[in-house]
């Protein structure tokens, strides 16, 4: 395993959501896991100053992948979120930047690690400190004179999930999916939700998939009535708490986002979304697929 450095950064849109979006997806790439993350920082622009403040934080991965293809996953996570890009070091939804991987050193015209500019950057230095363990490595760059320009960013609102990533038993079989990202490594103010059993359904249940306009057990119970609740529940839920960004297990017929089980009880994915999520995204809600 390699241990890499990333920073992340964002000014457009809503960008808390965004970094978010990419720490969940980088923590799902192949052989690669997230295992810190720093605090989140809100930043003056550097290089083109007329945009809004960025936030940026900082990540260690654990990972198998070699910095090429680490690069490459990390430019399609980047094109996943919009990155929309006019002038250089102007506005985006999305930036990863590699700063270390391990003690490496690449000079390349695709790849330079470790990363350029770092050691000129509050908004990279600062939060690397609060994740790497060789701390007199960076704070001796830190420019102290425009520590100022840099501030936390918390950020006020509760996060909502699907309780079942948070390591609650809710699954249809009585088990969970437990993930170390939201529940060791991200503390967040979470709001956990469980459309299904908000629905009504138990938590030992026969396992449902999307079929057409209906959702179905596995049985061959309609089921669509409990699913449309379970949604409806979900929606008020966030409402009631101000959650406007939420967290969502992949695949599941109320949860999933982008796919979804195809109705066969055959393992096999096709295009679509849980009930709840689709419901969730026509009121305006955002939506993490983890
Ligand atoms: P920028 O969006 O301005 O950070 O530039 C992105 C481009 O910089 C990518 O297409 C990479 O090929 C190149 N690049 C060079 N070194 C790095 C690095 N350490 N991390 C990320 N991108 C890098």
């Amino acid at each position: 395993m390699s241990r890499v450095y990333l920073n992340l950064g964002s000014n457009m849109g809503d960008s808390f959501y965004y970094l978010l979006n990419a720490i969940s997806k980088l923590d799902k790439l192949d052989m690669t896991k997230v295992t810190k993350v720093s605090k989140f920082y809100k930043t003056k622009a550097w290089g083109y100053k007329e945009q809004n403040d960025f936030i940026n934080c900082c990540v260690e991965l654990e990972t198998k992948l070699l910095p090429y293809k680490l690069l490459s996953e990390i430019n399609n996570i980047e094109l996943s979120l919009n990155r929309i890009r006019e002038v250089h070091w102007g506005p985006r939804t999305i930036d990863i930047d590699i700063i270390f991987y391990d003690n490496l050193r690449i000079e390349s015209e695709k790849l330079t690690v470790p990363h350029k500019y770092y050691k000129q950057r509050n908004f990279v230095l600062v939060p690397l400190l609060d994740i790497i363990w060789d701390k007199k490595q960076i704070i001796k760059y830190i420019d102290k004179n425009s520590f100022s320009e840099l501030k936390e960013y918390e950020y006020s609102k509760k996060i909502g999930i699907s309780a079942c990533l948070l390591g609650y038993n809710v699954k249809y079989n009585g088990g969970n999916n437990y993930t170390k990202l939201y529940a060791q490594t991200l503390k967040l103010d979470y709001l956990k939700i469980c459309p299904e059993t908000f629905g009504g359904l138990s938590i030992l249940r026969v396992p449902s998939e999307i079929k057409g306009d209906k959702v179905f057990s596995k049985r061959g119970e309609d089921l669509s009535e409990e699913f449309k609740i379970g949604a409806i529940k979900t929606l008020e839920r966030l409402k009631k708490y101000g959650v406007d960004i939420i967290v969502m297990k992949s695949k599941s017929p109320s949860c999933g986002y982008g796919k979804v089980y195809d109705g066969t009880f055959t393992e096999k994915l096709i295009e679509g979304n849980g009930r709840t999520v689709e419901f969730l995204l026509e009121n305006n809600i955002k939506i993490i697929s983890y």
